[in-house]
């Protein structure tokens, strides 16, 4: 089966093989080794980052990783802005209303850009002292701006955590420039691991600077940091899981780190796009500037439903992914991360051809 859903990822051999590692216990130093090795890797997956950030680890999927940022946020008097264009912003907005901690979402339809003026008026204003943003918004497809969020960002002084869950090894981050407090990632996607780990990319003052601010005791990136600080964890890692990201991560830097995995995903999503267009297949976003590189999504041609060229493409070997929410039954989405050959994208397009 080839994955084109936009995680989990189509394995490489290795990364499946790197599964059947030895037994091993938590509390053994080689555990310790083990990922100390995946915290410098992922430090090291942007040059922008390894200094100043530190990598912690948790066994989650990619939405824990988003939760335990925000034990970043203290809980009282604090106040988030979040700019949300899908479902991802307002899962975020949800998570800080289920922590009790002040935030205000600056929402704009999900085929819009951020609401920049929105933002920067309410960040003139002053109220603020956290700023949430998804970088890669996977509902549509979009790469949020946050070139231009991120100066608003350093221009007003406030911290921005984000959502870095599909872009993190696959598109540019500017750590520095943006401001950033934090991003969340997962193994499972641009990383070509398998689901289970999670990450957050933490601006190491922030450990010493700033008490806790979590309201649950496994999602407290205090508590994972301070016994990370020797290789170890508070609680039980997944540690096949990680023995795979081990793998993935010597891969991804062999075939050459973020940028060689943003080239590649961006050769076969122009690959998807083109094919796509000549039958008549339009991209749903009015601007194909606005989409990132690892995902896109398209309008339904009619009388072509969903769940008829998703069963025809999965007979076949390939998995794609529906629109959510109101996008249910106009839209379908083809992500190109994990291991994908131009033969098996063409395959695919070849199917699509016959039912469009
Ligand atoms: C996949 C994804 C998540 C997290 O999803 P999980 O299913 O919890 O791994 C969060 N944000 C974005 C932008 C995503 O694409």
């Amino acid at each position: 089966m080839k994955l084109l859903n936009p995680g989990p990822v189509t394995l490489t051999k290795g990364v499946r093989q790197a599964l059947l590692g030895d037994d091993l216990c938590h509390r053994e130093p080689e555990f310790a080794e083990l990922s100390q090795r995946i915290i410098s890797g992922l430090a090291n997956v942007y040059e922008d980052a390894n200094a100043q950030y530190v990598p912690v680890l948790l066994t989650s999927s990619g939405t824990g990783a988003v939760e335990a940022m925000f034990s970043l946020v203290p809980g009282a008097g604090s106040n988030t802005l979040v700019a949300a264009n899908g479902v991802y912003g307002d899962r975020a907005a949800a998570m800080l209303t289920a922590q009790g901690k002040r935030h205000h979402v600056v929402s704009s339809p999900w085929t819009s850009p951020i609401d920049f003026a929105a933002i920067e008026t309410a960040l003139q204003a002053g109220n603020f002292d956290h700023v949430f943003a998804v970088h890669h918004e996977t509902t549509t497809g979009r790469l949020n701006d946050i070139d231009k969020l991120g100066a608003l960002c350093t221009r007003y002084k406030v911290p921005l955590l984000l959502d870095a869950v599909s872009s993190f090894a696959g598109e540019r981050i500017q750590f520095a420039e943006w401001n950033l407090l934090a991003c969340a990632a997962t193994a499972n996607k641009c990383l070509h691991g398998v689901p289970g780990i999670a990450m957050v990319l933490v601006h190491k003052p922030a450990f010493t600077d700033r008490k806790s601010g979590a309201t649950s005791v496994y999602l407290d990136l205090f508590r994972y940091r301070k016994e990370q600080t020797n290789g170890f964890s508070p609680f039980t890692q997944s540690v096949q899981v990680l023995y795979a990201l081990d793998r993935a991560l010597i891969e991804l830097s062999a075939q050459g780190g973020w940028r060689a995995r943003h080239q590649r995903y961006s050769t076969l999503t122009n690959r998807v796009r083109s094919a796509l267009a000549e039958m008549g297949i339009r991209a749903f976003l009015d601007d194909e500037a606005s989409y990132g590189v690892t995902l896109s999504s398209y309008r339904l041609p009619s009388g072509l439903a969903y769940e008829r060229l998703h069963d025809e493409l999965k007979r076949e070997g390939f998995i794609i992914y529906a629109g959510q929410g109101p996008f249910a039954g106009q839209m379908f989405r083809v992500a190109v991360m994990g291991e994908l050959s131009d033969a098996d994208i063409d395959q695919m397009l070849a199917i699509v051809r016959r039912l469009a």
